[in-house]
């Protein structure tokens, strides 16, 4: 995808660059945004790398989703799906040794990862026709005038066509989620957005089900179903389109230091904004 921006809008706020216009924005990238617009420039803009290192909590969600991932695509093949056991030995072997100080706490934490993935399994429906596992989907969204489309982009765990009891079709996303359960409006509606053409393929109009998404929060065992009405997703989508627009226009970046900071990959590499800011109100840094 390639655009022209216009002058008007680089020479207006001359501190920093403009959003690459051919980067895709998604749904993290807003919230990314919304929390400090200093972390997205490092991450999207001057690309700093993420200082290595292990994340148990993040490695353990990614484990968890590669084995909800592939089990779903067992179940679209008509497969049958894997026992705990064979699961707690694929999450076993997932999880390096050298992370942990004793073999019953690794067995321990990919006991949870199983725990996890059963909940995840538990709640899909086996007769649903799993149009997409883990695909992204794109589509061009206009938002200031005179310049050329901005991508966005999303990409949920899952997209099926199911058949409620009384034998109405309709659309469920899912995203398998790790953390506490918190509301987040902004992702199933760009991802209903983005999903038209692929649905297109499956539905004569992609506009006419009833289509709902599900953040499926592992831990708590919670289901949290958003109704994507008309309604819900033209209010959500003005919040959205000025977000855009906001981050088309940023040119100065600030950094936005808070508590969450600390779980900022760039905490050690390149932002010291947290630190100043606790030096300047005579605080202690907690970094
Ligand atoms: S450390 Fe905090 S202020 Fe700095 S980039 Fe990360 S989130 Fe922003």
């Amino acid at each position: 995808m390639t655009a022209m921006r216009g002058d008007d809008v680089a020479s207006s706020s001359p501190n920093g660059p403009l959003w690459p216009p051919d980067r895709w924005i998604s749904p993290t990238v807003l919230r990314n945004y919304d929390m400090c617009p200093h972390r997205v420039r490092l991450a999207y803009i001057d690309a700093v790398p993420e200082p290595p290192g292990f994340n148990l909590f993040l490695s353990k969600g990614r484990i968890a989703h590669n084995l909800l991932q592939y089990s779903a695509r067992r179940i679209s093949h008509g497969q049958p799906v894997h026992d705990d056991g064979k699961f707690l030995e694929m999450a076993i072997q997932r999880l390096p040794p050298r992370e942990f100080p004793s073999p019953a706490e690794r067995h321990a934490h990919a006991l949870e990862i199983v725990r996890w993935v059963r909940y995840g399994l538990d709640y899909l429906d086996r007769n649903a026709e799993y149009l997409a596992i883990e695909r992204g989907n794109n589509r061009p969204l206009n938002v200031v005038p005179g310049l050329e489309p901005y991508g966005l982009r999303a990409r949920p765990d899952l997209i099926l066509l199911r058949t409620a009891a009384d034998g109405e079709r309709y659309v469920e996303f899912v995203d398998f989620k790790t953390g506490k359960p918190r509301d987040n409006d902004l992702v199933p509606v760009v991802t209903r957005y983005v999903s038209r053409a692929m649905l297109r393929r499956y539905v004569p109009d992609p506009t006419a089900p009833r289509m709902q998404f599900t953040f499926l929060w592992l831990d708590p065992r919670e289901a949290q179903v958003i109704d994507l009405s008309v309604d819900f997703c033209e209010t959500v989508w003005e919040s959205a389109t000025e977000a855009i627009r906001n981050l088309a226009a940023e040119r100065e970046w600030a950094a936005r230091p808070s508590i969450l900071c600390r779980y900022c990959p760039y905490n050690d590499n390149a932002c010291t904004a947290w630190q100043r800011s606790a030096q300047e109100s005579g605080g202690v840094t907690a970094l």
